[in-house]
């Protein structure tokens, strides 16, 4: 059977119908059809904008962010949701902590509902760094549908990386 390492915690009637889609070749047709759109948050400046106006919208009061970025270099298998880093530098005689915002460069290309995602998650974790409930409620907050974004970002994230020989037609 087919390992879906990005689906690993979820349900096995839901990895089951992932697992039938890939076997059917339909994968890539079923993901461009619940997300048909790009986005145009192209640069870092873009990103740090978007991110900016997300923050205001919903989480005024948390600790600002320095610097948001696409990384290619980025782990995507590691670190599939991002990742977060408060980066401690000396300033003066005070030890100030640098927050940093590093989205991996594949959201480029993806959705626009993903790229939110990401973001959503990256600046749930200003507040609480651990994915704990009230992480998760403040992700939910922000975006209503996150666990079903999240869900089909693993599965986009799945779709990426299966074998070139058996990708699908989805132009
Ligand atoms: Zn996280």
């Amino acid at each position: 059977m087919l390992p879906l390492k990005y689906l690993q915690a979820y349900p096995a009637t839901l990895q089951d119908k992932v697992r039938l889609l890939i076997a059917q070749q339909r994968l890539g047709e079923h993901l461009a059809k619940r997300y048909p759109d790009r986005h145009s948050v192209q640069s870092d400046k873009a990103l740090y904008a978007y991110t900016m106006e997300l923050k205001q919208q919903h989480l005024k009061n948390a600790p600002g962010i320095d610097k948001v970025l696409y990384d290619s270099k980025l782990d995507v298998v590691q670190r599939a949701l991002g990742l977060h880093t408060a980066i401690s530098r000396v300033q003066g005689s005070k030890l100030k902590a640098k927050k940093e915002i590093r989205v991996a460069a594949l959201f480029k290309a993806a959705a626009p509902e993903f790229l939110q995602m990401i973001v959503v998650h990256e600046l749930a974790h200003l507040k609480e760094v651990d994915h704990n409930k009230a992480f998760y409620q403040l992700c939910t907050y922000m975006l209503p549908d996150y666990h079903q974004v999240e869900f089909d970002l693993r599965v986009y994230l799945t779709w990426r990386e299966l074998p070139r020989a058996s990708e699908e037609d989805h132009g």
